[in-house]
């Protein structure tokens, strides 16, 4: 693909970095910004970095009229389900407001082309399983439903501005660059597999959230997909856009569902060590099971992953945790 200028926001998280790396290596001219309230400077190459609020639109504007991105890959938002169920309006505040402050800008400056990141959240609890994109659309947590939200401003944006994007639903970003440089680090964490090392490394048992859901053993099921898959998925969806396609929604996953419980195996295989553990509560707002059907992803954007076995996936989120733990 030819040499674009593309605005990142949230390239100073942790999937936005992946993607920035991977922009990076492919040749193209990458502007990240972030405020850095949840992203980290040091996953920022130097001299890309504008922290920045995306809620300002006026200061969005004017840095798209001095870089002219040819698109956007909008990644900033907030992402902890459990925290969405107890602070909605910081949720709706962020991540719809912040979308349309950004969406905003982009029209204002004539950017005409976005790659949203949003979530198997969208689906709620579905019917069955795996999950196809035609699936309803019933977010159970406001978390999933602030990422509704802005499909839905993305669909007026298309109709209105014909303004095209992608929303890649993703499903459990999990991993880190093979290289063992780039990783997940939120503060606080909520995620499975790094609080699956911090217990390992602490001595600290994990809580299981919940092991009376209708699943093979109780615990919940989720298809954890590498980041570095996940960012190419970006890529190619830009790619798509500014080749003309038209708006999409593509489910990010790999079709393969695990519980908390093989999950906690598999971690054990991979690191040689037990994972202390107690069974817990139910978290709320949690969907019992999330496995994608990948295939239109696969089929039309020509998508193929390439970390898709779980136990590489554990093996390069082992090496990052093992190396950067405090
Ligand atoms: N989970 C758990 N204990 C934890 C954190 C997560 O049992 O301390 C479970 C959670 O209920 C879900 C799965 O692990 O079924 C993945 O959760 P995570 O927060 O990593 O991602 P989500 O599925 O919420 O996007």
């Amino acid at each position: 693909m030819d040499s674009r200028r593309i605005l990142v926001t949230g390239g100073a998280g942790y999937i936005g970095s992946q993607t920035v790396r991977l922009l990076l290596e492919q040749g193209h001219d990458v502007t990240v910004v972030d405020n850095l309230s949840k992203g980290y400077r040091h996953n920022v190459p130097a001299g890309r970095l504008f922290e920045l609020n995306i809620a300002d639109t006026a200061a969005l504007a004017g840095l798209m009229r001095r870089m002219r991105p040819q698109a956007v890959i909008h990644f900033a938002a907030f992402i902890a389900v459990g925290e969405s169920m107890r602070e909605p309006a910081r949720y709706f505040t962020n991540n719809l407001g912040g979308s349309l402050s950004l969406l905003t800008a982009m029209v204002e400056t004539g950017v005409r082309h976005m790659v949203f990141s949003s979530t198997a959240a969208v689906y709620g609890d579905p019917p069955s399983s795996p999950i196809l994109e035609t699936f309803p659309i019933k977010a159970v947590n406001p978390y999933g439903e602030s990422k509704v939200m802005v499909e839905t401003l993305l669909r007026w944006f298309d109709e209105i501005h014909r303004l095209t994007s992608v929303s890649l639903r993703y499903f459990n970003a999990s991993g880190a660059d093979p290289a063992g440089h780039l990783g997940e680090e939120h503060d606080p964490e909520t995620h499975l597999i790094p609080l699956l090392f911090r217990a390992i490394l602490t001595g600290q048992p994990i809580t299981v959230f919940g092991a009376d859901y209708p699943t093979p053993d109780g615990t919940c099921v989720r298809d954890y997909i590498h980041v570095d898959d996940l960012a190419q998925a970006h890529i190619l969806s830009l790619e798509y856009l500014l080749n003309g396609g038209a708006s999409d929604q593509f489910n990010v996953g790999t079709g393969a569902g695990h519980t908390v419980l093989e999950m906690i195996k598999v971690v054990e295989e991979v690191t040689g060590k037990k994972v202390p553990y107690v069974i817990g509560p139910r978290r709320e707002g949690d969907s019992p099971s999330l496995v994608a059907d990948p295939s239109k992803l696969r089929s039309r954007l020509a998508w193929q992953p390439r970390y898709g076995d779980l136990k590489t996936i554990i093996e390069h989120a082992w090496k990052f945790a093992s190396s950067h733990s405090k």
